[in-house]
């Protein structure tokens, strides 16, 4: 018997405590075929990515197992109004196409920020939505969930600071800058993880050197083109 990719576990909503039921990817079926310089995954077959978010289909209470427990009365509040309410009771729990994956996930985005989650949380919902939007080609939503995730990576890194090790939080603000044509910010991280004689985190020393130099690429090309451009007026 051939095995399915998806299986089938109980969540129990946090919100309304009904039991339901929601797909996960077989671990056979997790085969990535490249991953991006921001750890962006290309699958082979099925994404499993499309099914990190539960979604409790009685009322709309979407999560992914970074979430924090227990919900507050302002949260309680906010969510019967904007969410709960008009709740039309969408059943996630089978297979996942790519506009039930970005419903879900923005769902959950709408979710964390009403309930105030931590900002890594939120940061990995916004990245995730952008990395959506690269998966359909819209690169103008892309660039908008981009910039947004970068806010909150920021936000992450002066709540934990270089005490942790954040070598790969420092990398990925390099990159994001990068990807959304912010050049001289993507070098000042990239330079701060090849420099800092703390950070010990070789592959991402490694990373940054490679983006820190396809940064400058990215500024000559940039240069180049305008260049161009001034010669095509005259
Ligand atoms: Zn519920």
């Amino acid at each position: 018997m051939m095995l399915e990719p998806l299986y089938q576990v109980t969540e129990k909503c946090g919100y309304c405590e009904t039991e339901f039921r929601t797909s996960k990817v077989r671990s056979s079926f997790k085969k990535s075929a490249y991953t991006d310089t921001d750890f962006f995954c290309q699958f082979k077959t099925i994404n499993p990515d499309h099914y990190v978010v539960a979604v409790c289909p009685f009322c709309g209470y979407a999560f992914t197992e970074n979430f924090s427990q227990g919900l507050s009365p302002e949260f309680r509040t906010r969510f019967e109004l904007t969410v709960r309410k008009n709740w039309q009771g969408v059943d996630y729990s089978g297979e996942r196409n790519w506009e039930d994956a970005l419903k879900s996930y923005k769902l959950a985005l709408l979710c964390a920020q009403i309930k105030q989650e931590k900002e890594r949380v939120v940061a990995g919902l916004l990245h995730h939505i952008a990395w959506l939007y690269r998966e359909k080609g819209d690169t103008e939503q892309e660039r908008r969930f981009l910039t947004l995730a970068l806010e909150e990576y920021i936000k992450v890194y002066e709540v934990e600071g270089i005490s942790v090790n954040n070598a790969r939080l420092m990398y990925l603000l390099g990159e994001l800058n990068r990807r959304l044509g912010q050049y001289n910010e993507a070098i000042r991280w990239f330079d701060r993880v090849v420099n800092d004689k703390k950070i010990i985190d070789s592959a991402m020393i490694r990373a940054s050197r490679d983006q820190w130099a396809a940064t400058r690429q990215d500024m000559q090309d940039q240069l180049e083109n305008s260049g161009h451009k001034e010669t095509g007026h005259v």
